[in-house]
Formats: structure tokens, sequence, C-alpha cells
């Protein structure tokens, strides 16, 4: 029997994993929505009593945007470590333009797959680590580790107010010893990811009023337009090998250590190759060594522009000088970095290079966070992940992509691992949003084997 089989077959066979699935369905039954103010706090509702029912101690507080959920298990034995897992109930919707096989918001099996929204992100974590606990319970006396699930209900819109909950209740969650986060995957490879950290970011406009009316373009010689010194301003920000031409930025980033570097080299599978075939991209890559395309993808920050907005674009000919441009971007951001910082500094970039005529508003902002995953209790997490997985781990520092990881350790100091059940093909806030049954179970015998290392 093939180890997917085994897995399936295992999973079949288990009473209480099988007992929690059918909580699972439910709890993907029940939209919770924070974008759209739907069902926030009746899903709350039902996650405290499903952790009320397994023995928790659970706290339903709604002082703040979305109802928080704190559950938590408690070790009788003195001094005992604790371990958080760190989750959100909420998901994106399954709006009309997404194509679902199924029923978004009913559970389906096909060939050896579930599917549903939030099935990954992040309500199938949440069940499938809750099963790990009672299934630990269901054979030993009691809980080497305290265990504690804090559920937010607004991370898939910038985790609004998490700060809020995370400061009302820190005296009990700080000191912890590692805190799992929310979700995770395999790569294509079948490796389980680990990963350390995600990146951080700014967004902001940037506009120009050149005049009080687009004026005919006769005057193009003699007259600047706000299309051009709009274009000219974005130029002088950065070259055309990708490089941030801005003061300041370069100097405060924090470089990677040796390690980092390494895991990064070893373990990530992305390449200057990958991308170009999966997006057909026509124009060269910035960096094509690998070396400096993992250096800049995963330890350097990156200035995008994310949309341009000027002048006539209808039909046919307009002949004018734009009166108005704007422009959407964003920088990536890595350690070392601070939005409102590094905005300060495009502002005075601005002004040095004589584009002050450039009103330049902030969007949105997130720190980065990484980790060179050298804590033990990180290091621990690996070597259980390696001894349960046959097709091997990839161990990442961070990922180029933004989460509100920073948020969560600046509040708790605690170490953070990041590894799940999903796979390389999840659709995460897409259709057909999937996991498959081997995963969902190797994960609750990982989580399980996680909380017998404490013993
Ligand atoms: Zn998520």
């Amino acid at each position: 029997m093939s180890r997917q089989a085994e897995q399936i077959r295992k999973f079949e066979e288990d009473r209480l994993i099988q007992a929690y699935f059918e909580k699972l369905k439910v709890l993907i039954g029940k939209k919770s929505i924070f974008a759209q103010q739907i069902g926030l706090l009746d899903v709350a509702t039902y996650l405290t009593e499903i952790f009320e029912e397994a023995g928790a101690e659970v706290i339903l507080d709604d002082s703040y945007a979305a109802p928080f959920v704190m559950a938590t298990f408690i070790s009788p034995v003195p001094d005992a470590k604790t371990i958080i897992f760190y989750h959100h109930y909420d998901t994106v919707p399954a709006d009309d333009d997404q194509i679902w096989t199924g029923q978004p918001f009913e559970v389906s099996i096909r060939d050896g797959y579930i599917y549903g929204r939030g099935v990954d992100d992040d309500k199938g974590h949440i069940i499938a680590r809750l099963s790990a606990v009672q299934k630990y319970q269901a054979v030993h006396e009691f809980l080497p580790v305290n265990i504690i699930f804090i559920i937010e209900g607004a991370e898939e819109s910038a985790s609004v107010d998490l700060d809020k909950y995370l400061k009302k209740y820190q005296a009990r969650l700080t000191g912890a010893d590692l805190l799992v986060w929310e979700q995770g995957a395999r790569n294509v490879l079948g490796q389980l990811e680990i990963a350390g950290g995600n990146k951080g970011i700014v967004t902001f406009d940037m506009a120009v009023k050149s005049a009080d009316l687009d004026i005919h373009s006769s005057y193009g010689g003699v007259i600047d337009s706000a299309s051009w010194y709009l274009m000219a301003a974005l130029q002088s920000m950065r070259d055309r090998d990708g490089c941030i031409l801005v003061d300041g930025i370069y100097e405060k980033i924090q470089e990677p250590n040796e390690r980092e570097l390494a895991l990064v080299e070893e373990f990530a599978l992305i390449t200057s190759k990958s991308v170009t075939d999966l997006y057909g991209l026509t124009l060269p890559p910035l960096v094509a060594d690998r070396k400096t395309f993992l250096k800049r993808l995963f330890f350097e920050p990156s200035l995008t522009i994310e949309g341009f907005s000027t002048g006539y674009l209808g039909q046919g000919v307009k002949t004018i000088i734009p009166a108005q441009a704007t422009a959407k971007l964003e920088v990536r951001l890595v350690p070392g970095l601070e939005p409102h910082d590094v905005l300060d500094k495009i502002r005075k970039h601005l002004v040095t290079y004589g584009f002050e005529k450039v009103e330049v508003t902030f969007t949105l902002g997130e720190m980065s966070y990484r980790s060179d995953m050298s804590e033990p209790a990180i290091i621990n997490v690996i070597e259980l992940a390696k001894r349960l997985t046959p097709e091997g781990v990839a161990v990442l520092p961070t990922s180029p992509g933004t989460g509100p990881m920073h948020t969560v350790f600046h509040a708790l100091g605690v170490p953070i691992a990041g590894f799940g059940l999903g796979n390389a093909n999840s659709r995460d806030h897409a259709g057909d949003e999937n996991v498959s049954i081997a995963d969902y179970y190797s994960h609750i015998e990982l989580v399980e084997e996680l909380i017998a290392s404490y013993e």
C-alpha cells in the first residue's frame, strides 16, 4: 500500500479524527467573512463550544473588531512549557467569479482531497491541530505541555485589532516555548515547508497635478506635464536592474546571516527560469544568477509600480498635455525597514531630486519578520518533521510574501514556526481550495509527536 493510501486508511478508520472531521464540515458550512461582516460571532461561538467540550478553558472576547477566541489546555506538570497555536477563523469570500467544482461552503471529498472554503486557510488547520491534542489526551493521562489556541477573526483583512487582543492577553502568552503559525504547505516536491517569517510592505500613492485643466498639446515644447514629471520622478527611484535608488534604504536593512543564506540556497526551489516559464515572461529577468536572484527575492526590498494612470486613453486621438498623473506603488520590506520611515525617505528623495510637486500618500504598512530557525524549539520541530516526512523538509527563514508574523512576534517574542497540511496547489483564496487527506492526517501525527516531544 502506498503511503498516501496508508494515511487515507488511517484517517478513515480513526473514530476520533472522524468525529472532529464532522465538526470541520460544520465549521466550513458556517460562513465567517470579516470583509462582509458575516458570521463572525456565530463561528467564534461555535469554536468556543468545540474547545470547551474538548476540555479547554475558553475566553471569547469581542471587545475589538472581530471576536477573539483563546482556548487553553493546562498541563498539570509543574513548570510545564507552553505551545501556542495561532489561527484565524475568518476566510476570504467565495464569490461568483471563482470556479468551484462543488459548493464552496460544503465540504466535498474527491480523489483523496478535501475541498471547501477555509479547508486550508485556516479552518482545516484549527480542527486538525485540535484533533491532535485530543488524540494525545485519549492515550495519555495528561498533557506534558500547556497548549493555547489563539484564534482571531480578521486575518484576511490585515488582522485588524489583533495587536489589541495580543496586548490584552500578553501576560498569559509571553514566555511560551514555541508559536506554531496558522498554516503551511508542502512544496512541489512534496517536501514539508517549515517557514520562519515573511516580508513586510508599505504601499502608497504618488500624484501630480500640473495645471487646473488639460492643455492643448501645441504647448508641448514649452509646458511641462504631470505625465512627464511623474514618470521622471518614478525613474529616479529605481535603476534598470531593479535596485532602489532612494538614499538610506539599503543601509538600514538587516543582512541575512550565513545560516539564513544557506537555508534559502538549499531549500528554495524558485529560480528566474521557473518564474519565466510560469508567467511566460517576455522581458529579461532583472537578475539571473541564482544566488543573486534568491538574495534579492528573500532578503532585499523591492520597489514596484502597481499601477499608473494619466491623460487620455480613449478611442482615437486627443491632443492634450495631461494636467494630472497618479501612480500606485509598494516597497516590500525586510527586517530593519519600517513602513513610515521608508516613506519619509522617499519623500526626502523626491525633494532632493527636484520632484517636490509629487504628493505622496501612505495607504498601508506592515513590518517584516525573519528567523534563522536556530532556536531549540524550532530545531525540535525540524527534527520531528524530518523523521515523520519521507519526502523531506524545506526550511526557509522567510517567505517572499507578506503577513502578520511581525505583529505576533513583536507582541509575544516567541519563536515562530510555520508548517501545516497544505500542498503546492491548495488554491487558498481561489476556487477549489483543497488539502489532501494524507497531508491532513500526517499533520495530525506531527502535532501529536510535537506534544509528545515535551514529555
Ligand atoms: Zn490564513
